[in-house]
């Protein structure tokens, strides 16, 4: 009992009768490994690569960026890293990118979109995270954000095949993309779904507008729903499907998110350790019936109700 009791705090993610849950750290840089070792996170499920990019005139070289993604890989050799390629745009504006002028930014040339202007962007940062891997022995995925369409996906899996690197993913932040989760894990490995950028999409709500944070609450079941569906797509072709957003940080929405199909959860390490309770204190049972709940309830509130008491 004692053992039980310590795996319930430090152990891999599993509910009560032993159903895995991959519970993964949110990392910008290197700087953010030991709070994410200190939760025992059993990898990296979202490597922001922004940071690198920020507050510069021109790109950073491919020698400085294989640097920098080294650094996280050998910190994190032997488990799973999940990087993101670069999430410019909208809210993180790169001036290398000449990006002003666009009247709506939000619903710009961001993520993915950049490499339709500058596909040597994408190529680059490739070829670095491709060096980075083969220095260190991190089991390297690699997902773009902002992606809408099957033909965006089988473009960038393609570039990152092409690069050598053997598992290629896709955000899902857009509507459209959760609507065909299936087709999409016809061409790409897995799925990660950035909840803050989907909620923004699916209510037509600034995600950086206070004022509207009701409908930002990630018990909308109308975001569950979209969820939802690219769960069972997941399950259907038996591929991860990941939620990285701030969604994953609820301790309370845990179980309705693996009940809906959702095979790894990755946050801020300091939410972790609640979350990793919330799904021991569970089974996967509970977790599907309270899915069916909240996916069903009228409002967030309800679902929220439902689901907790
Ligand atoms: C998201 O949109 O949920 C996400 C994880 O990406 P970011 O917050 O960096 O846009
Ligand atoms: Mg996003």
């Amino acid at each position: 009992e004692v053992a039980a009791a310590a795996a319930a705090l430090t152990g891999p993610g599993q509910t009560s009768d032993g159903y895995g849950v991959k519970l993964l750290a949110n990392v910008g840089s290197a700087k953010n490994v030991p709070a994410a070792d200190e939760v025992h996170a059993e990898g990296v499920g979202l490597f922001r690569t922004e940071l690198l990019f920020l507050d510069r005139t021109r790109e950073p070289g491919l020698d400085e960026q294989v640097e920098a993604y080294r650094e996280v890989f050998s910190a994190m050799a032997g488990r799973r890293v999940v990087i993101r390629t670069l999430d410019a745009g909208a809210d993180k504006p790169l001036p290398f990118l000449n990006q002003e002028g666009e009247p709506n930014p939000a619903l710009g040339v961001r993520g993915l979109r950049i490499a339709r202007q500058r596909p040597d962007v994408l190529t680059t940062q490739l070829a670095a995270i491709a060096e980075a891997r083969a220095q260190t022995g991190a089991d390297v995925w690699v997902m773009a954000p902002m992606v809408s369409t099957i033909t965006e996906a089988a473009t960038f899996a393609a570039a990152v095949h092409e690069a050598g690197l053997p598992r290629a993913g896709v955000m899902i932040e857009v509507p459209a993309a959760a609507l065909r989760a299936r087709d999409l894990l016809g061409v790409v490995d897995f799925l990660s779904i950035g909840t803050n950028d989907l909620s923004q999409y699916t209510f037509a709500a600034d995600r950086m507008c206070g004022a509207l944070a009701d409908l930002l609450d990630p018990w909308q079941p109308a975001l569950l729903q979209l969820i939802g569906i690219c769960g069972e797509a997941g399950r259907a072709a038996g591929k991860p499907v990941g939620v990285c957003g701030e969604a994953a940080a609820d301790a309370a929405l845990a179980p309705i998110l693996v009940g809906l199909g959702v095979t790894s959860l990755s946050m801020s390490p300091r939410a972790l350790p609640a979350v990793r309770a919330a799904l021991a204190g569970v089974t996967e049972a509970d977790c599907r019936r309270l899915a069916e709940l909240a996916v069903a309830a009228p409002d967030a509130a309800t679902a929220r109700k439902a689901a907790i008491g």
